[in-house]
């Protein structure tokens, strides 16, 4: 039986030694296997996870390994475990935690910075200047579950305290997944000021944060929130989730359909989501002078962009890495409020066992897949039974 010293655990939640997890070999080769159940340290609780979404990033990780960084370099046979939008119940708290008691339903967000950096201390830790530094003699202490230390497509993962938030039962597994993408749609907002209440917004690309970045936008007060993107169904999500326009760049000039509807003047914000070769540029059009972008997508090639636009209008960039300054704890207020239905972009769920079937939904969208979620089949069975 699990039992690790200094570790408190509860006969409700009985731990096993081992457990199931999809790790990493080759570029996209996941295999299934058994592997130790990790053992929470200071200030980290374990997770036994209930459902996982996956994210494009994650694609881009078994495909690509970057960002990953495992141990300083690529994920690739280093028996790494991907995955990071989970959501679960503390089971065991480890030495000191006493912050959420055993049983307790918790969504996650990915980063907890090592704390002792510049970066940390201003409340950016998920700029940590000790980034990876989690292993031999420069172990700092970062962790980015699913980038530089184990993540969740598997039954149990260690969590450290400030990166969990809990959540009412009234909301589900699947939506719970979706709160960290939320918050980094919250924290693209946070970092343009988030002084949006009454002012426009564009939101370039309906994928899942260009989607809830709408839901957020319009929940912050913004308006108009404009969202552009290609698929005509993604598009019409966005209207059930705020959007007061919607542009299938397809059938018309971006440009110049942002600047009709805001009357000429152009928006105050674009939140660029997409992450197509000339999106920085055509979000500087947007804009009106003094406006700022946000980017929130990466292309994988380096982009042309028109700077004497940016620098003739005083427009700013912000770049924005993953769900810092607590903005997943906000979004989550704003979920269990109701404030919008994130459950919206939730299209597909499988068994854990079945995730390359459910990546390959994600990857080629089959039957228009958004967000596909797997949970561990002891968690579906689970919800049934309370279902009933
Ligand atoms: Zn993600
Ligand atoms: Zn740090």
């Amino acid at each position: 039986m699990y039992s690790p010293s200094g570790v408190r655990i509860s006969t409700d939640f009985p731990i096993p030694e081992t457990m199931q997890a999809w790790v990493l070999e080759d570029p996209d080769m996941l295999v299934f296997k058994t592997k130790p159940t990790p053992v929470p340290r200071k200030a980290e609780v374990l997770v036994q996870i209930d459902a996982v979404a996956i994210c494009a990033t994650d694609l881009e990780i078994i495909h690509y390994g970057s960002p990953a960084l495992i141990q300083g370099g690529l994920p690739f046979n280093k028996n790494f475990t991907p995955g990071h939008e989970y959501m679960g119940t503390v089971v065991a708290q480890g030495p000191g935690v006493d912050e959420f008691p055993i049983g307790q339903r918790v969504t996650v967000e990915i980063h907890a910075g090592c704390g002792q950096c510049k970066r940390c201390r201003e409340g950016m830790y998920t700029a940590c200047l000790n980034y990876g530094l989690n292993y031999g003699e420069r172990d700092k202490g970062h962790r980015a579950n699913g980038f530089t230390t184990d993540g969740g497509f598997c039954e149990y993962q260690v969590n450290n305290i400030n990166t969990l938030i809990a959540i009412p039962d009234t909301m589900s597994d699947e939506e719970a997944t979706l709160v960290v993408t939320a918050g980094t749609a919250m924290y693209g907002l946070t970092e343009l000021g988030g002084l949006i209440a009454g002012e426009s917004v564009v939101v370039t690309g309906p994928g899942p944060i260009g989607l809830l970045g709408v839901a957020v936008a319009k929940a912050l007060g913004a308006e108009p929130v404009i969202l552009t993107g290609t698929r005509d169904n993604r598009l019409g999500i966005g209207r059930q989730l705020g959007a007061d326009h919607v542009i299938n760049v397809r059938n018309e000039n971006v440009v110049e359909a942002v600047r009709r509807i805001t009357g000429g003047a152009g928006a105050d914000y674009v939140v660029e989501c997409s992450g197509a070769p000339d999106a920085v540029s055509e979000a500087a059009h947007m804009l009106n002078r003094g406006g700022k972008i946000c980017l929130a997508a990466f292309p994988h090639e380096p982009s042309l962009v028109d700077i004497p636009h940016i620098v003739r209008n005083n427009i700013y960039l912000f770049g924005i890495r993953g769900e810092g300054k607590s903005a997943t704890h906000r979004a989550a207020a704003f979920m269990a409020q109701r404030r919008f239905d994130a459950t919206k972009i939730h299209t597909h769920t499988f068994p854990l066992e079945d995730l390359p079937t459910a990546i390959r939904y994600a990857k080629d969208r089959v039957e228009d897949a958004i967000k596909v979620v797997v949970k561990p089949k002891r968690a579906s069975i689970e919800r049934t039974l309370a279902a009933e």
